[in-house]
């Protein structure tokens, strides 16, 4: 039974080579091992079928990636038809100066001794300040998921990296709200060496 020596998957004829079936579709990757290869027809047919590169299975990864592109246009014209009126309903414009939380590790999980990484605690030390911030550039990110009439909001970027919410208008408020967050994560820390 074991002597065929040609079959045909998916239109494309394949030799056994030797004692052994391999995979024509290139789909070993990890190049610090040897290609698999297969004694048994049914071991290498069931290989064939699930071959992430076989003919039917990258046919199948290429519609979803057109499918995932088309939707995705969709999605950014959705955000362009939307642009003018979403920027006009925030309070912030162009020029404006305002604040962020700014995190800043303090002292890290690991530190560098001589030659290595060591992990010397279990949680970053971590300090949040305000910062003062101009706004630059105001712009809808790349939607990762689908923009609706309620979300649209959260898909505005600042200067290409902060969220609307995450913009404080006082230098006040901004305190105010690093001391708070100071606050709980010291917190957090006391609660989480206790839990140890
Ligand atoms: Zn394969």
């Amino acid at each position: 039974m074991e002597d065929i020596i040609e079959i045909e998957f998916q239109g494309v004829k394949i030799k056994k080579s030797g004692e052994y079936w391999k995979c024509p579709f290139k789909c070993h990757k990890d190049k610090r091992f040897p290609a698999p290869k297969w004694k048994t027809l049914k071991g290498f047919e069931k290989h064939l079928n699930s071959c992430p590169n076989s003919p039917s299975n990258i046919k199948i990864k290429e519609e979803k990636e057109r499918l995932e592109e088309e939707l995705k246009k969709k999605w950014i014209q959705k955000l362009n038809e939307f642009k003018d009126s979403i920027i006009n309903s925030i309070s912030y414009k162009i020029g404006d100066e305002c604040y962020i939380i700014d995190k800043i590790v303090l002292k890290d999980v690991y530190e560098w001794a001589r030659t290595r990484w060591v992990k010397v605690r279990h949680e970053p030390i971590l300090h949040f300040k305000p910062l003062k911030i101009k706004i630059e550039k105001i712009d809808f990110c790349e939607p990762k998921q689908e923009p609706t009439d309620e979300n649209l909001i959260s898909f505005l970027l600042i200067n290409d990296k902060y969220k609307i919410n995450e913009l404080i208008k006082s230098e006040e408020e901004a305190k105010k709200e690093a001391d708070e967050k100071n606050r709980i994560y010291k917190q957090h820390l006391e609660n989480s060496s206790l839990l140890r």
